[in-house]
């Protein structure tokens, strides 16, 4: 039950994929933002014939190649279920990928026309010095570098199912260990987002009572012991809730179950909130940054240097970030204030 309850909450639109798989499927939403346009000069559509491996004379065929639009004209969306295919030259525009490629197309433009068209060839040059480790959801629809308009080179970023750490996970310990070690970031962000189908699915009842498990579970685990002993309001009475719904069912009441809770329940947010501060804590308690705050108190001629990990948590329908105001940092040192909003 408890994968099927997270297969109808996270993947809508493809509904045979596996649940594993659908958490990091992208949303309709998101991908319907970027639709594609047209290439916009003739030595783009060149490369863009040549990229496809289509001959000029099979890339005018409209039913290989959509028509070239005047570069005046904004490009209508490709219909989304038609894929451009050519069974005589066997090129395939499956157009999910061909809106990646001209969404490239448009990165490169903007930075092209941008006050800093060398950035990126400069990034590559001299390294990254990112001020920012972010940890945020594999979820499609919180595009960290989107969100913040972030230029390339800072945010370094790392992501997983509703944005955990933990010691015991290799890539957590790696990523943490260079930003702080190596990058020398300034701040590690904790990044939840409401909505996110893992901290949902950690509400339903764990998968020893439904017969399913599998890694997803597993990962979300550290979640759901939050559910089941957090003291705050609205996830005691949403618990205590489930926990009738369920007698109720062993007693037969088969009409009743125990659904994923909606984007809007205050319970739900409460457990995004949450999981980001437990993982701010298991952050701050990580070899690695205790370590770095040791080596710190060791030197002080290095105070003012020290990292500061942050809570923070995004809104799915609104773009707004707020701070949970639970940053912690070097043992002494004041914690910076943020011009987020703040929500505890
Ligand atoms: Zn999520």
């Amino acid at each position: 039950m408890l994968l099927a309850a997270v297969r109808a909450q996270l993947r809508p639109h493809h509904p045979h994929a596996p649940a594993h798989l659908a958490l990091l499927l992208r949303s309709c939403s998101s991908s319907s933002s970027n639709s594609p346009s047209s290439p916009s000069s003739p030595n783009k559509t060149a490369t863009w014939r040549k990229l496809n491996r289509i001959p000029t004379s099979a890339a005018l065929n409209p039913e290989i190649n959509p028509p070239i639009a005047d570069t005046s004209t904004p490009a209508p969306a490709p219909a989304p279920t038609t894929t451009t295919a050519s069974k005589s030259t066997g090129s395939f525009f499956p157009p999910e990928i061909e809106a990646l490629y001209r969404g490239n197309q448009r990165f490169r433009d903007a930075i092209a026309a941008s006050p800093t068209p060398n950035v990126l060839r400069d990034l590559a040059k001299q390294g990254q010095r990112p001020p920012f480790l972010l940890l945020d959801c594999s979820d499609s629809r919180v595009g960290e570098q989107v969100i913040f308009s972030a230029e390339p080179g800072t945010l370094f970023t790392t992501g997983n199912v509703a944005n955990q750490f933990h010691e015991h996970d290799l890539n957590s310990k790696a990523v943490l260990a260079y930003a702080v070690e190596a990058l020398r970031v300034k701040h590690v962000i904790v990044m939840g987002h409401y909505g996110c189908g893992g901290v949902a699915a950690a509400t339903l009842p764990p998968p020893a009572e439904t017969g399913g498990g599998g890694p997803v579970d597993e990962w979300i685990s550290p979640i759901r012991r939050i559910y089941e002993t957090s003291q705050r309001p609205e996830i005691v009475r949403h618990r205590e809730r489930r926990k009738l719904e369920l007698e109720l069912k062993k007693e037969g009441e088969n009409a009743v179950t125990s659904p994923l809770p909606h984007l809007h329940d205050p319970a739900f947010r409460a457990l995004v909130e949450e999981n980001v501060k437990a993982n701010v804590q298991r952050i701050a308690r990580s070899a690695v940054i205790q370590n770095h705050y040791a080596s710190l108190a060791a030197h002080p001629e290095h105070t003012g240097t020290g990292v500061f990990i942050h809570g923070w948590v995004y809104d799915i329908e609104t773009g707004e970030v707020a701070d949970l105001d639970v940053t912690v940092g070097p043992p002494g040192q004041k914690v910076p204030v943020t011009p987020f909003p703040t929500r505890t």
